[in-house]
């Protein structure tokens, strides 16, 4: 009987986040702005409309400065 093979077992070292929003600073006005840390839309800076984040198969892909996680 030979043990199960390891391939199967899940990565436990994924980088997770455990904050699901995240506060993006807009780099075209500075304006900061609250965004989902998974967006399923393109996010764009409700002042000038410059692109924020857009969806990237999970995380999202963030376009502006990402100046700190909330929980
Ligand atoms: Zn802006």
């Amino acid at each position: 009987m030979t043990p199960p093979e390891e391939e199967g077992l899940p990565p436990v070292d994924a980088p997770r986040t455990r904050a699901p929003f995240v506060v993006v600073k807009c780099k075209d006005c500075s304006k900061e702005h609250v965004v989902f840390s998974r967006p399923a839309t393109a996010v764009n800076c409700s002042i000038c409309g410059a692109p924020l984040a857009k969806p990237a198969g999970g995380r999202g892909e963030f376009l502006g400065e990402v100046v700190r996680t909330v929980a």
